[in-house]
C-alpha cells in the first residue's frame, strides 16, 4: 500500500539544516498494525507526517498503491489525504467548542454529506467508542481518555483505508490508553494502522509489525505477525462540501465561542458607527454649505418652496396664477418672488436704532401684533422681532411709532426714499440660538412699497449696459453713473442724460442720438431702445429730471416712469409656490412641470459660490472615507486577527479533515458576515429606536436627520467588503504554512 525507498526529510529553518530522518526504505500493506518507536526526537512523527501525505519529503521516491508520487502537487496530496488518511494525535486535535457529535459530524460535513445523511452514522460511532452520553457535551468537558475516543470516532467515520495515530495514548493515564489501543486493534480490521507509542507493552499482543527508529534512521523492521491483504483497498468516498455545510458551519462558529462572538461583535460595531457617524458628518457639512451657497440668493430657504418660471421665458398670466393656485397641495404662490429674497436694512437716527430683516408683504403677516396696528399707507410697516433683541428688550414701544429711514447701500441712488413709520410690533419668542440676530426679524410692508422695493432690487440685481455711439457702458454697483432712474418729466420712448456723454459721440451732441438700454437679470433679460431728448447740467438738473439730489444722481440716466416699470417691474417672471406640506414637495413640483412650468424647490437650488465648496467637500468626502476604510480596514484586520488566533488551530484542523483553502475562507467569510451584519442591524434597531423616540440620543439623532437609505445600504456593502476583505487576508496566512506546522506551532 505505501512504500518509501530511501527517503530523507530535512528541515529547513533561517538557514540552518535539520534532518527529519535519512533513508528510510519501508514497505506497509493493508491489514496490518504497525507499531513505530524510539526515542524522542528519533524522526517517527515526521515519518507518519510524511506518509500521511500532511508533510513533504525531500529525497527518495514514495509509493502510494504503487504509483510514485514525486509528480504529486498539493491538491494530489489533499485528494490523497481525503481518500485514505485518519490522522488521530498526542493533543486529539478536536474542535474544543464542538460538542461530541459536532466533532464527528464536522469531517462528514466538510467532505459534502448532507446533514441527514450523516446523523445516524455519527450516533452509531459515538455509540461504538462508548460516549453517547455525552454526545451533546462540549469536548472541552471531556477527560483527556474521553477526547481521544472522540478522536478515534473522528478517524473512524471517514472509513478511510488508512489510520496514522501519534503517540495516541502519550497524554493518558494507563487506564484509558488500554481503552484507546484497544478501540484501535477494533478499527484495525482490514485497514492499515500506524501507531507511534512508547508504550510497546500496550500494543505487543497486537502489532503485525514493530518498527524502532534511531536518529532519523529504522535501526529494526521486525514483522510480528503474517497479515492478510485484503484484495481491493476501498477508498474513502468525498465530494466537495456542500453551500448549506459551509453556512451550517460558518454558523456555528459564530456563536459557539460566546467571548470571541462578542469581541469581534465589538469591532464591527465600532466600524460601523465610525463609518456612519463620518458619514454623516460629511452630509451635514454638505448641508450647511448648501444653504449657505444659496443663501446668496434666496433668503427665505423655507423646505416649503418651490422656485417656478414659465418653460417658454414669458410673463405668468393671470390664468397661470389661477392654475397653480387650484393643485391641492399648494398653499400659496407669492408673485413677487424677488422680495421674497430681499432683506432691508433701516435706522432710525435720533436714538440710534437699526434693523435688520426680511420684506414680506402684509398680508403674509399672522397672529396678533403686540403693539399698534397693520399699515395703512404705503410707508407705513409692522416689524416681527425676537423679543430679548436689544431694542425691544424693555417693550414695543421701543420701536414703535417711530420714523426710520432705508440704509440700503444703493438706495441713496434710486428715487426719494420714502420714509418709514412703524405703525405695529410683534414680539416673539426665539428659540433657534443658532440664528443670528436680524435673520429672524421681518418686516410686513404694504403691497404699493414692495413694488418700488421690487423695482429697486431688480436694478440692483441687473447688469444694465448703455450703448451709446455703438459703445457699451456699464452701470456699477454704488456708483450713480449709468444708473436708471424714472422721471415724470421724461416723454415716453426717450430719455435726459449728463451733458458729459455729449463726449461719447464724435460731434459732441448726444441729443437727438440713438440709445439702447440692456439689461439681464437671473430671471429675465431686457432692452430698451430711446431716443436722447436732452442733456442736463448741474445748474439745469433739478429743473429738466424733476429730481432735487444733483450729487447723488449726476450720470444716471433719467427715463419715463412706464418704461422704467417695463424693464424693473416685472415680478412675474419668476414666482414661488409653497407647499402646505414638506412632504407634498416633490408631488407638486411634478404637477407644476406638468403646467408647463419649470420648478425647482429652493432646497435643490444651488448658486455658483456654493457649487464649488460642494464640489471640494465631496472631493474631500471621498478622500477621508476612503482613508477611513482603509485605517479602519487595518486597525480591524490586526485586533480580528488577535481574536481569531485562537482559532488557527481550528482551521487547520479543518485543513487536516479535508477542507480546501476555499471552503475555509467561505467558512470564515461566512461567519464575520453574519457578525458583521448583526452588528450593523444592532445599531440600526438602536436608530430606529430613537427615530420613534423610544430613545433619545442627540448624536443618533444627527445620524436620522443626514444619511438617506442609499447611504446606509452603501456603508454596509462597505461593511461586508471590508469583513470579506478581512477573511480573505486572514485565510491566506493560514494558508501560507502546511497544515502540519500551523498545527504544531500552535499546540
Ligand atoms: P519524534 O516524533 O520521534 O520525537 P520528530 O519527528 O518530531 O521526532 O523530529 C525528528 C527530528 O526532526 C528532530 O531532530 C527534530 O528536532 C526535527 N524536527 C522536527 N520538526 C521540525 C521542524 N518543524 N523544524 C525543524 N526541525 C524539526
Ligand atoms: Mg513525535
Amino acid at each position: 500500500m505505501l512504500k518509501l525507498k530511501d527517503v530523507s526529510k530535512f528541515y529547513y529553518n533561517k538557514g540552518l539544516i535539520a534532518t527529519g530522518f535519512t533513508k528510510i526504505n519501508l514497505e506497509l500493506k493493508m491489514g496490518e498494525f504497525v507499531v513505530i518507536t524510539g526515542e524522542s526526537g528519533s524522526g517517527k512523527s515526521t515519518l507518519l507526517n510524511v506518509l500521511s501525505g500532511l508533510d513533504s519529503y525531500e529525497e527518495g521516491e514514495m509509493y502510494i498503491n504503487d504509483e510514485e508520487t514525486s509528480h504529486y502537487t498539493e491538491k494530489d496530496f489533499e485528494d490523497y489525504r481525503r481518500k485514505y488518511i485518519a490522522n488521530i494525535f498526542q493533543s486529539f486535535n478536536l474542535v474544543n467548542s464542538y460538542t461530541v457529535y459536532q466533532n464527528v459530524e464536522l469531517v462528514m460535513l466538510l467532505n459534502g454529506y448532507k446533514k441527514s445523511q450523516v446523523k445516524q452514522k455519527v450516533l452509531d460511532i459515538i455509540e461504538k467508542v462508548g460516549l453517547t452520553e455525552f454526545k451533546n457535551t462540549k469536548v472541552s468537558k471531556l477527560s483527556g481518555g474521553q477526547k481521544q475516543r472522540v478522536a478515534i470516532a473522528r478517524a473512524m467515520i471517514k472509513e478511510t483505508p488508512i489510520i496514522v495515530a501519534d503517540e495516541p495514548t502519550g497524554n493518558l493515564d494507563s487506564a484509558s490508553s488500554k481503552d484507546v489501543i484497544e478501540l484501535l486493534k477494533k478499527v484495525a480490521k482490514d485497514r492499515l494502522v500506524i501507531v507511534v507509542t512508547h508504550n510497546i507493552e500496550q500494543v505487543e499482543e497486537y502489532a503485525t509489525r514493530i518498527i524502532k527508529m534511531h536518529d532519523g534512521r529504522i535501526i529494526e523492521n521486525k514483522e510480528i505477525k503474517n497479515v492478510e491483504v485484503p484484495e481491493k483497498v476501498e477508498e474513502s468516498k468525498y465530494t466537495k462540501i456542500t453551500i448549506a455545510n459551509k453556512y451550517r458551519l460558518g454558523i456555528r462558529n459564530t456563536f459557539n465561542i460566546i467571548p470571541k462572538f462578542l469581541l469581534l461583535f465589538a469591532v464591527f460595531l465600532f466600524i460601523t458607527v465610525a463609518l456612519l457617524s463620518e458619514y454623516a458628518s460629511f452630509s451635514q457639512t454638505e448641508y450647511e454649505a448648501n444653504k449657505a451657497g444659496y443663501n446668496v440668493f434666496f433668503r427665505d430657504l423655507s423646505e416649503e418652496r418651490i422656485i417656478i418660471k414659465k418653460k417658454d421665458k414669458t410673463a405668468f398670466t393671470k390664468e397661470d396664477y389661477e392654475k397653480i393656485e387650484k393643485l391641492e397641495t399648494v398653499k400659496y404662490v407669492v408673485k413677487d418672488d424677488v422680495t421674497l429674497d430681499s432683506n432691508i436694512s433701516i435706522y432710525e437716527e435720533e436714538m440710534g436704532i437699526y434693523l435688520y430683516g426680511d420684506a414680506k408683504e402684509e398680508s403674509f403677516f399672522d397672529g396678533e401684533l403686540t403693539a399698534g396696528r397693520m399699515p395703512e399707507k404705503e410707508n407705513e410697516i409692522v416689524v416681527r422681532i425676537p423679543k430679548d433683541y436689544y431694542y425691544v428688550r424693555n417693550g414695543a414701544e421701543q420701536i414703535l411709532n417711530k420714523e426710520f429711514r432705508r440704509d440700503n447701500d444703493y438706495s441713496k441712488y434710486t428715487r426719494e426714499n420714502a420714509k418709514i413709520l412703524v405703525v405695529g410690533v410683534k414680539l416673539y419668542e426665539e428659540n433657534d440660538m443658532f440664528n443670528y440676530y436680524g435673520q429672524n426679524t421681518t418686516f410686513y410692508v404694504t403691497n404699493e412699497y414692495l413694488n418700488k422695493y421690487r423695482e429697486e432690487l431688480n436694478q440692483n440685481y441687473s447688469k444694465i449696459k448703455s450703448l451709446f455711439a455703438g459703445k457699451y457702458y456699464e452701470s456699477q454697483q454704488g456708483n450713480p453713473y449709468y444708473r436708471i432712474q424714472p422721471s415724470d418729466k421724461v416723454a415716453s420712448g426717450t430719455a435726459i442724460v449728463s451733458n458729459e456723454a455729449n463726449g461719447l459721440f464724435k460731434d459732441y451732441k448726444a441729443k437727438n442720438k440713438e440709445l439702447k438700454i440692456e439689461i439681464e437679470n437671473i430671471y429675465y433679460k431686457d432692452e430698451l431702445n430711446l431716443k436722447v431728448s436732452n442733456t442736463y447740467t448741474k445748474n439745469s438738473f433739478t429743473r429738466i429730471t424733476g429730481n432735487k439730489d444733483y450729487d447723488q444722481n449726476n450720470g444716471a440716466i433719467f427715463i419715463n416712469e412706464e418704461d422704467y416699470k417695463s424693464l424693473f417691474n416685472k415680478s412675474s417672471y419668476q414666482s414661488s409656490v409653497f407647499v402646505k406640506d414638506e412632504k407634498d414637495l416633490e408631488e407638486t413640483k411634478l404637477k407644476l412641470e406638468e403646467l408647463g412650468l419649470s420648478a425647482r424647490p429652493v432646497k435643490d437650488f444651488k448658486v455658483n459660490e456654493g457649487k464649488e465648496i460642494l464640489q471640494i467637500i465631496k472631493i474631500f468626502k471621498l478622500v477621508v472615507t476612503v482613508v477611513l476604510i482603509l485605517a479602519l480596514f487595518f486597525i480591524s484586520y490586526f485586533i480580528i486577527r488577535i481574536i481569531l488566533k485562537s482559532r488557527n488551530v481550528y482551521f487547520t484542523t479543518l485543513r487536516m479533515l479535508g477542507a480546501t483553502n476555499k471552503n475555509v475562507k467561505r467558512i470564515l467569510d461566512i461567519e464575520l458576515f453574519i457578525n458583521s451584519s448583526i452588528a450593523y442591524f444592532s445599531f440600526i434597531i438602536f436608530i430606529l429606536l430613537n427615530k420613534f423616540e423610544i430613545l433619545n440620543i442627540e448624536f443618533i439623532k444627527t445620524l436620522l436627520k443626514f444619511l438617506s437609505l442609499r447611504e446606509y445600504i452603501l456603508m454596509y456593502i462597505i461593511l461586508i467588503i471590508m469583513s470579506w476583505l478581512i477573511s480573505r487576508r486572514f485565510s491566506k496566512r493560514i494558508f501560507k504554512k502546511s497544515a502540519i506546522k500551523t498545527y504544531n506551532e500552535e499546540v
